[in-house]
């Protein structure tokens, strides 16, 4: 089971390596077919000021969108994610989840 509640993958494949059965990808093949995206619980949409996210994320997919009078608000550049996990890791609203693209 993949969880990001603690921690992001590194992409070391330390369980492929482990792993006696073939069901992992090449290495130069893209690890995850999810995708992050942004749920309303985000602290930023209510207003609240928090970039952890944007902080944390090696790929600088996430940029954060001026608002007039609130809060600016965190989307998702989902081209340049990996799914690596570290946004979700971190969030302190857990607002932050993974979509397969059947699902984003
Ligand atoms: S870390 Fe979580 S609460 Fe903070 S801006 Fe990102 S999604 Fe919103
Ligand atoms: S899953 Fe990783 S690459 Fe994608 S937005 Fe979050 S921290 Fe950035």
């Amino acid at each position: 089971m993949l969880s990001f509640a603690e921690n992001e993958c590194t992409f070391c494949r330390a369980c492929a390596d482990a792993c006696p059965e073939p069901v992992f990808l090449e290495a130069n093949e893209r690890a995850f077919a999810h995708v992050a995206a942004i749920e309303e619980s985000c602290f930023a949409k209510t207003g609240v000021h928090c970039q952890s996210c944007g902080d944390a994320c090696p790929e600088t997919a996430i940029r954060f969108r001026p608002r007039l009078g609130g809060a600016p608000v965190p989307e998702i550049e989902a081209g340049r994610c990996t799914g690596c996990g570290a946004c979700a890791a971190i969030c302190p609203a857990h607002a932050i989840i993974m979509n397969t693209p059947e699902t984003a």
